[in-house]
């Protein structure tokens, strides 16, 4: 079994990649256990948020290891939450099939939870 620490060493380039390929757009994919990635199209084809549909995640998640993180990419700014993070991550945290959220900003690679109804910064040694 891997930590994060390790997971995240492995996808931190390939995600990096896929951020330099949408950029100036907002990348969008996730992140499995296993140290891969996969790339979602990012539907609002913007650069300030993300759209995955349901039916893009599903197809995604079929016949792969089990997802450990989201991730999107910050193209101009840190990777710390925007207000529509937060509306999403707290309507997600409710849902059984939900994972940390991994932001790739202009300071690197962050990884925030939904805890007591705030984004919180995990720790990742
Ligand atoms: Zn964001």
């Amino acid at each position: 079994m891997k930590t994060l620490a390790d997971v995240l060493t492995a996808v931190e380039p390939l995600i990096a990649a896929h951020a330099a390929d949408e950029y100036p757009r907002e990348a969008v994919g996730i992140v499995f256990a296993n140290g891969t990635i996969k790339r979602l199209i990012n539907q609002a084809r913007s650069e300030k948020r993300v759209v995955a549909s349901a039916d893009q995640v599903a197809a995604a998640l079929d016949d792969s290891d089990s997802p450990m993180c989201f991730y999107h990419s910050h193209p101009r700014t840190a990777a710390a939450p925007s207000s529509a993070d937060r509306k999403a991550m707290a309507e997600q945290a409710s849902h059984a099939s939900y994972v940390p959220l991994l932001i790739y900003g202009i300071d690197g690679l962050r990884v925030w939870v939904w805890h007591d109804g705030d984004a919180v910064e995990m720790e990742v040694a």
